[in-house]
């Protein structure tokens, strides 16, 4: 079969793979019809993760199952369905409390040997093991691309406003308008924010946040703490998503939310530091909530009712839609942030 693999450290190929079979009795083979490129995808791309040459990537895909090992119960040959970038057991303690990101058995399609060694799902096929936990149904009434996003980074933005307990009037800053962010401010809506902000410097990516009704703010203009201040009578967002993945917007969150404010932090950390002063994080109290990887298993049938209602839309998101033999250009394209979101069609 025809598959996205990873080259070299900024290079990804088309390559002929052999085509993925059932391997366990809970296994599902799904024949893909679209998938996308992830801001995650970027960090193998990037080489700050690893994967092997000829690794199959990517983790965002919709599609119709094609066979199923004995044991899966919930779906059938010809189902659509979602597919979750995070395979978790279904049976262990934390996926038993709907807490699938810290599975004892927690896997990534597409993330190499430290994600399980799962191949991707930028390929004609993928293998989906316990499908019955990782696989999704879609409402007929829900076209393929819409749903696509329910697998990964719209789901995300749902678990983020729900961390943070949105009230009605409360003024939601988020910080960061990828993907990700975009989804926040349109689920922080969803939830009744009486206000939205939306924090980038990126001009096209504070329009499409504009476009769902959040107020841009350009960090390359204004001082978010002050554009905050101005808009709250001083006291700062009740609510910040902090959406990056970086020291200095987790420092910012901290810095424009108000006194008793709620922050949630959804960009991934790894390595990275910073020096606390614990007392005025005291003094403040603030509610400091790190969301991990998003459970997506316990949040994506109330996504998928978030877009079958029309509440969110995803589609804006899409800027580029490509044959899965482009996904080169795909990747140069999001790299470059000149695409918001890159969807290829194997
Ligand atoms: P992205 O890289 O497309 O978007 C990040 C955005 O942040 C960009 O628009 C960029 O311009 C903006 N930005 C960067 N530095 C900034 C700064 N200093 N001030 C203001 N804006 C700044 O990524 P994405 O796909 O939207 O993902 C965002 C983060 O969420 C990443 O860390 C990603 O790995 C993470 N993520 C987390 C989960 C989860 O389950 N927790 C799931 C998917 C992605
Ligand atoms: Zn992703």
């Amino acid at each position: 079969m025809r598959a996205v693999v990873f080259d070299d450290v900024g290079k990804v190929r088309l390559a002929d793979v052999p085509a993925p079979a059932l391997q366990q009795p809970g296994d599902a083979v799904v024949r893909v019809t679209r998938t996308a490129i992830c801001g995650s995808d970027l960090h193998f791309f990037h080489g700050k993760a690893p994967l092997d040459p000829g690794d199959v990537m990517g983790h965002e895909a919709v599609g119709v199952v094609e066979s199923i090992g004995a044991d899966v119960t919930r779906f059938a040959t010809g189902d659509r369905v979602v597919v979750a970038f995070n395979i978790a057991c279904g049976s262990c303690w934390f996926c038993g409390r709907d807490e699938t990101q810290l599975c004892d058995d927690f896997r990534n399609l597409g993330a190499g040997i430290f994600g399980g060694g799962l191949p991707g799902a930028q390929a004609t096929h993928v293998r989906v093991p316990t499908a019955d936990v990782n696989l999704l149904a879609i409402p007929d009434d829900v076209e393929d691309e819409r749903a696509l996003f329910v697998g990964d980074v719209l789901t995300t933005g749902v678990y983020a406003a729900s961390l943070a307990a949105i009230e009605p009037e409360d003024s939601v800053a988020v910080i960061g308008c990828g993907p990700v962010g975009w989804f926040c401010a349109q689920a922080a809506r969803a939830a009744g924010a009486g206000r939205v902000f939306a924090i980038d410097r990126e001009p096209s990516r504070l329009a499409l946040a504009e476009s769902v009704g959040a107020q841009p703010i350009d960090v390359r203009e204004r001082h978010p703490g002050t554009a905050l201040a101005e808009a709250t009578e001083g006291r700062g967002a009740d609510v910040v998503i902090e959406a990056v993945g970086s020291t200095e917007t987790f420092e910012s969150a901290i810095d424009i939310v108000r006194r008793g404010g709620r922050v949630v932090v959804v960009g991934v950390y790894a390595g990275e530091s910073i020096d606390v002063q614990l007392g005025v994080y005291w003094a403040r109290a603030l509610t400091v909530r790190f969301a991990g990887i998003c459970p997506v298993h316990a949040w994506w049938e109330r996504a998928m009712e978030e877009v079958r209602s029309g509440r969110i839309d995803p589609l804006p998101l899409i800027s580029h839609r490509l044959p899965l033999e482009d996904a080169a250009q795909g990747y140069d394209l999001f790299d470059r942030r000149e695409a918001t979101k890159v969807v290829l069609i194997p």
